[in-house]
C-alpha cells in the first residue's frame, strides 16, 4: 500500500479469484469454467472479419449481440445490457442501486465478490445467514430493507430457490431492486428472466462464461425493465463506454447462433454432475444437491487436506477458509473423463489416509 492510496481503501481486502497457475498443467476444476471449447463458429467469426476492424472502436451499445440476447429471451433489446463479464454488471448494480438507505442484502455464504463490491463502493451491508442445510430462506427477505443480491443457483453451494420463491421476494420488496445472479442457471435451474415484464424491480444477470464456454471473452448480460437498464447504462457510459471489445462481441454473436452446441454441452455437464455426485457419495462424501456446473462436497478427510492432496496430484479444486464451509471443497464439473481422473486421485488419497 502506498502512502498515496485514498484512506477509503485502507484495509480493503480485494476479491481473491481462483488460482490460474502457469507453472504446471493442472486439471482445472477450481473456477467453474467449461471443459469444452467455444462453439465451432466462434473461431471462424473472430478471424474472418473482426481482426481487420481492430483499428475502430467497438459499438458502445453492442447492438447486434443485445438483439440476439433479447430474441433468445423474447424481450426487447432495451431490456438488455451487456457487460465485461457479469462481474462488471454486478458492480454497476452496487453503484446504481445501493446507498445508505438501500444497503446491499445478501446471504452469508454466497458469491465472494458481493462484500468486496459493497466495501469498495462504500455501501452498508445486511447479511442473511443460510439455514443449517445451506438453503436461502425466501421469508428472511420479506422484506429485506435494501437492494437484494441472490445468486440462483447460489455459489458455492449450488442450491436453488424456485421461481415462486423469487416471486415472493420480488413482491415483498417493491421499493427495492432485486438482483438475481444467474451465472449458473443454464445447468438445470429456472430463470427469473420470464418475470421481467411483471416486475419493474427485477434485474437478472447471466454470463456466457460458463454454459456458453466463453470465460476468456468476458461477456455477461443484464435483463431488466427498460428503466433499470437505462440506470445501468448510465453507469457503463460513465465508467467505460467501450467495455466490450470487438473480438469478444464477435465471439458472443457466434456462440448465440449455435443453440445446438450450447444445449449439447449443458447436457454433458448435467450427466457428468450426476456421475460425480453418485461416485463421491459411494465414497461417503456429503454432496449438496447442485443444479450448477460445480458441486460442494464434504470429503471424509478434512477439506483442506483433500484440496492440497489433489493439488499435489495435479488437480485443482476450490477450498474456502470461511468457517461453515471449510470442511468442504467446490469441484467444477468437467467431462466424464476428467471426473474419472478426479476419482482415481481421490481413491489414492483415501488409501494413503488409511
Ligand atoms: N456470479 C457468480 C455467482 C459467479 O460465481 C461468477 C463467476 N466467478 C460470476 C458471477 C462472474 O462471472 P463472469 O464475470 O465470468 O461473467
Amino acid at each position: 500500500m502506498s502512502r498515496y492510496l485514498s484512506h477509503r481503501f485502507w484495509g480493503l481486502e480485494p476479491y481473491v479469484p481462483g488460482e490460474q497457475p502457469h507453472n504446471r498443467n493442472y486439471l482445472k476444476l477450481n473456477t467453474n469454467e467449461s471443459p469444452f471449447p467455444p462453439a465451432p463458429g466462434v473461431i471462424a467469426s473472430i478471424s474472418r472479419a473482426e481482426i481487420h476492424r481492430l483499428n475502430l472502436y467497438p459499438d458502445p451499445d453492442s447492438r447486434a449481440v443485445s438483439e440476439s440476447v433479447a430474441a433468445h429471451f423474447h424481450l426487447d433489446p432495451n431490456n438488455v445490457l451487456l457487460g465485461n463479464g457479469s462481474d462488471e454488471l454486478l458492480s454497476f448494480c452496487f453503484q446504481a442501486f445501493c446507498d445508505a438507505e438501500h444497503p446491499a442484502c445478501f446471504p452469508d455464504i454466497s458469491y465472494g465478490f458481493y462484500p468486496v463490491f459493497a466495501r469498495i463502493f462504500c455501501v452498508p451491508v445486511h447479511i442473511f445467514p443460510l439455514d443449517a442445510d445451506f438453503h436461502i430462506h425466501a421469508a428472511d427477505y420479506c422484506p429485506a430493507g435494501g437492494t437484494i443480491f441472490i445468486a440462483n443457483p447460489n455459489a458455492p453451494t449450488g442450491l436453488t430457490l424456485s421461481l415462486q420463491e423469487i416471486e415472493i421476494i420480488l413482491k415483498a420488496n417493491p421499493d427495492h431492486v432485486v438482483v438475481v445472479d444467474e451465472a449458473y442457471v443454464d445447468f438445470g435451474a429456472e430463470s427469473a428472466s420470464m418475470l421481467i415484464r411483471k416486475f419493474k424491480n427485477l434485474v437478472v444477470i447471466q454470463t456466457m462464461s460458463k454454459s456458453r464456454n466463453l470465460a476468456g471473452a468476458r461477456i455477461g448480460f443484464a435483463l431488466a425493465d427498460m428503466e433499470l437498464i437505462t440506470d445501468l447504462r448510465t453507469m457503463k457510459y460513465s465508467f467505460n463506454p467501450y467495455n466490450l471489445n470487438r473480438l469478444s462481441l464477435a465471439a458472443a454473436a457466434a456462440a448465440l447462433r449455435d443453440d445446438e452446441y450450447f444445449q449439447g454441452c449443458i447436457q454433458k455437464i448435467i450427466e457428468a454432475r450426476a456421475f460425480i455426485t453418485a461416485e463421491l457419495e459411494k465414497r461417503e462424501f456429503q454432496v449438496l444437491p447442485s443444479l450448477a456446473n460445480f458441486i460442494l462436497a464434504k470429503p471424509v478427510i478434512p477439506g483442506e487436506i483433500y484440496y492440497l492432496g489433489l493439488k499435489e496430484k495435479g488437480i485443482l479444486v476450490r477450498h474456502f477458509q470461511q468457517n461453515r464451509i471449510k470442511d468442504y471443497v467446490r469441484i467444477t464439473v468437467g467431462t466424464i473423463d476428467q471426473m474419472q481422473i478426479l476419482l482415481d486421485a481421490t481413491d489414492q488419497l483415501l488409501k494413503e489416509a488409511g
